[in-house]
């Protein structure tokens, strides 16, 4: 179970790394849970330089506390990125030029107790202060009626701790990179991989349409035989208080660039191919060792490549406002036109 044990051995290799390359790594608590008389901290590991105006990639797990399969495949990353930085000179020089985030487990309460809500009952998912638009899918959609179901958003106009502060560290980075992603990992819905982008509010086009299509189209050309599925959030359900599209929305707002990415692991297809799992943590996490080291091993191709993809940002974002209205239009055509 990933909890204070990993970010102590993580703590202990950055120590030991640090050494080296002082700049290079970093650790911060962004905040600190009470729970039952326990402490609970919310654990962030940067790697690489700390210049302000380079692209910044976070890597984020454990959100929901229950799937545990999220916040494992972020701590495998975590380490696997850590031991390549004592020999790997291509990624020293990525380093040099970029920076990435780690936070394996953005709700330790809730993982510590196989919960989907943080200490207080409240969905992290769900708990941003803004309302969706159009029609919200029932309950599912964030509620309000009581903590007791899944799903809750919250007291109105209230962050939970954990929220803010990984909204106020994301912010932080967008305000000076010139492109800042975020890959959110999630399991449980479905029987494939999915990736989302925002929209969850609103089922009308991301103002980044065309940004997250020429990423799509870069991940296809990268890796034609990937699984993936790439599209909309709102292709599947429409939520209040959505974590990304709130913040999506403040860095449009201050005209920064934010593409935020969430990764849902389908997790359907390991309940299928073992129905005994169907324990507490069945329904989101493989649980046979074989199947867990499968699907961290899958995804690591996907996080190389978006380390990849924003290092070499300035080589594929569209660079100007004509490629940009193309694009806007492929991408409805592609995600928004067959809904009526
Ligand atoms: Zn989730």
């Amino acid at each position: 179970m990933y909890g204070d044990k990993e970010a102590a051995e993580t703590l202990e290799q950055l120590k030991v790394l640090s050494g080296t390359k002082t700049d290079y790594v970093n650790h911060r608590v962004l905040t600190t849970r009470e729970h039952q008389g326990e402490s609970y901290d919310v654990h962030a590991f940067s790697i690489g330089t700390d210049k302000p105006d380079v692209p910044v990639i976070f890597f984020i797990g454990g959100i929901h506390g229950i799937e545990r399969i999220g916040a494992q495949v972020v701590q495998a990353f975590l380490n696997h990125m850590l031991q390549r930085l004592s020999w790997d000179s291509s990624v020293l020089h990525i380093l040099d030029n970029l920076r990435l985030w780690f936070v394996p487990v953005a709700n330790p309460v809730g993982f510590r107790f196989n919960m989907r809500s943080n200490g207080r009952g409240v969905d992290l998912m769900r708990n941003a202060p803004h309302d969706a638009t159009g029609k919200v899918s029932f309950l599912v959609g964030g509620q309000r009626l009581t903590r007791g179901l899944p799903w809750y958003r919250g007291t109105p106009g209230e962050m939970e701790p954990e929220s803010e502060a990984l909204t106020s560290l994301v912010l932080e980075e967008v305000d000076r990179a010139p492109l800042t992603m975020v890959l959110d990992v999630h399991s449980g819905f479905g029987a494939v991989d999915r990736l989302w982008f925002p929209m969850a509010s609103t089922t009308d086009p991301v103002p980044h349409l065309p940004e997250f299509f020429e990423l799509n189209q870069l991940l296809q050309r990268n890796n034609p035989h990937h699984n993936y599925v790439f599209e909309p959030q709102s292709r599947h359900y429409v939520t209040h208080g959505d974590l990304w599209d709130y913040t999506y929305q403040r860095a449009y707002e201050h005209e920064r660039l934010l593409l935020p990415l969430t990764l849902e692991m389908g997790s359907w297809r390991w309940l299928r191919k073992n129905p005994w799992q169907l324990g507490p943590t069945g329904l989101f996490n493989p649980v046979k060792p074989h199947r867990i080291q499968r699907v961290l091993r899958h995804h690591l191709s996907l996080l190389e490549f978006l380390i990849r993809a924003g290092f070499s940002w300035e080589n594929w974002l569209p660079a100007n406002e004509r490629q940009r209205q193309a694009l806007y239009r492929d991408g409805l055509a592609m995600w928004y036109q067959d809904e009526s």
